[in-house]
């Protein structure tokens, strides 16, 4: 497959951000880790469920919460940090595409504040909405505190509309994930949870190591 020119000159220009600006992958030395990332929620609906699915296997993760969710649904928030996940900042209202200077750090600020204010806990990790890195975005989250996280993995689970997408969805995850590798995923997308239900019994079962959130590479 020929790659469009803009692709190519954009994925050398994420490789060529230091690793002290951009974690995207665990590395070599987690060779058997796997760390799932849920952005966009809390979700009344579905954040409960994935929950219930990660506590089931053992596994831990993070939750690169909007703000504005946390503010909707704080319960959960807290529910999500009691059980050992990890909660990150995607920003206060997910305001994409890069916007102002002044307006991505308020963003960003205000989703530290509102963590802090439900959970006494300050988040260490920042996921840019969309994943989208720029100058703004890469040294916003450094001036308050936040290293960037992006990821390795991304099977397109919130581009799923059927169960059948869901299902290819999984099965993708199943087949491509290596050690070492952060996964994203969306824990506001009802379709998460067969995808769930499919992939998570299949990586325990090929020996995958799930509970990463607790490791060093994520504090
Ligand atoms: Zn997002």
């Amino acid at each position: 497959m020929v790659r469009p020119a803009g692709q190519g000159l954009r994925d050398r220009l994420k490789a060529a951000i230091p690793e002290s600006l951009l974690i995207r992958d665990l590395g070599p030395a987690a060779s058997r880790t796997l760390l799932f990332t849920f952005d966009d929620g809390p979700d009344r609906d579905v954040t409960p469920e994935v929950l219930a699915r990660l506590q089931a296997h053992g596994i831990r993760g993070v939750f690169f919460v909007i703000g504005a969710h946390a503010d909707a649904a704080p319960e959960l928030l807290v529910e999500s940090h009691r059980q050992g996940h990890v909660i990150g900042n995607h920003t206060y209202s997910h305001r994409a595409p890069d916007p102002w200077f002044g307006q991505y750090f308020k963003d960003v600020q205000r989703c530290q504040d509102t963590v802090r204010q439900h959970l006494n806990v300050t988040p260490r990790l920042f996921r840019p909405p969309k994943g989208h890195l720029s100058g703004t975005s890469l040294v916003v989250p450094r001036m308050l505190g936040l290293r960037t996280m992006n990821w390795s993995l991304n099977v397109r689970d919130w581009e799923c509309e059927s169960p059948a997408d869901a299902r290819r969805a999984a099965e993708r995850l199943v087949r491509e994930a290596r050690g070492g590798n952060i996964v994203l995923l969306h824990d506001n997308r009802p379709l998460l949870l067969p995808l769930l239900d499919f992939a998570l019994p299949r990586l325990v079962a090929a020996g995958f190591d799930l509970r990463a959130a607790r490791g060093p590479a994520v504090s």
